[in-house]
């Protein structure tokens, strides 16, 4: 643990708690796998804890940060140890598959994400996966478990299926608030996400999708045959249709089951002359 470096005033709106533990930044740099073929982009680098290590595994980082104030610092903490493609920007507004031809193939993410935009800033990516070589990054633990739990699990829920569709995900190292200043409320996970070669189902229509995995698990209490009335009145009939009990609740659907109740319902809607909604 560093305790002698000062640490830049953190905006609390901006999810900033800096790593203050070098050990832990050389693990989360060390699970990434990264090597000098690789194009790195670390997002959110804050004054730089993750990206020095990068830059040494590496020599090359391109680098998404919102904090104008903090990129001064950044630049200074890693001068002399390669190349740092660094943009003010929101990570959530990035073209990640642009990004992924300009630098000429696709990207590995590294990143301490900010707590109030991580799963976001996750999902975004998740939505641009053809340009994610894979992913290792850390969030606040909860989120890390809903992510990769399974179905019928406590965590399990639409964030479980709208990601575990196409990435595997891996829990690889915990991290205590103690880690980071100033230490955040809550415990950390650092995970990899590796995107599927194939995904787990193949759906007709990924807006119906996200559609039907929300509206079941909209409403936990409810049975599925209830809970998915918010999509048509016919819930009832397309879930027996599919195979699947309506008194069955959403969290003990998997994510195949999932794929092919919308792909049956897609299938109903065609056939009722209802205007199938687009894929995106
Ligand atoms: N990587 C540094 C570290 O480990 O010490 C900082 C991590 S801190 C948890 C999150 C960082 O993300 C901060 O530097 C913050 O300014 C930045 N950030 C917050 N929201 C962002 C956004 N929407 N886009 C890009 N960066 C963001």
């Amino acid at each position: 643990m560093n305790s002698q470096r000062l640490y830049p005033q953190a905006k609390k709106r901006l999810g900033q708690h800096f790593l203050a533990d070098e050990m832990i930044a050389q693990a989360i740099v060390a699970a990434s796998g990264v090597g000098p073929d690789a194009r790195v982009v670390e997002i959110g680098p804050g004054p730089g804890a993750l990206t020095v290590w990068l830059m040494r595994a590496c020599g090359r980082v391109w680098a998404i940060e919102f904090d104008a104030t903090l990129i001064p610092l950044l630049e200074k903490r890693v001068a002399g140890l390669g190349v740092l493609h660094v943009e003010r920007a929101d990570a959530l507004r990035v073209n990640y598959r642009a990004l992924a031809e300009t630098s000429g193939g696709a990207l590995t993410i590294v990143a301490n994400l900010p707590y109030n935009v991580g799963t976001a800033i996750l999902m975004h990516l998740v939505e641009q996966r053809e340009a994610i070589a894979g992913m290792t990054v850390m969030l606040q633990t909860e989120v890390a478990e809903r992510l990769a739990a399974a179905p019928g699990s406590k965590a399990y829920g639409a964030l479980s299926v709208m990601c575990g569709m196409w990435m595997s995900v891996e829990a690889v190292l915990e991290v205590p608030p103690s880690a980071f200043r100033p230490p955040p409320k809550v415990h950390s996970t650092v995970i990899r996400l590796t995107p599927r070669s194939r995904p787990l189902a193949e759906t007709k229509d990924l807006d119906l999708f996200s559609q039907v995995v929300h509206a079941a698990f909209g409403q936990r209490r409810k049975v599925l045959g209830n809970a998915l009335k918010v999509l048509g009145a016919d819930a009832r009939l397309w879930l027996t249709r599919a195979g699947i009990d309506p008194e069955r609740r959403g969290e003990t659907l998997s994510i195949p089951e999932f794929a092919r109740l919308t792909n049956l319902l897609a299938d109903e809607r065609i056939a009722s002359g209802a205007a199938p909604i687009s894929v995106s």
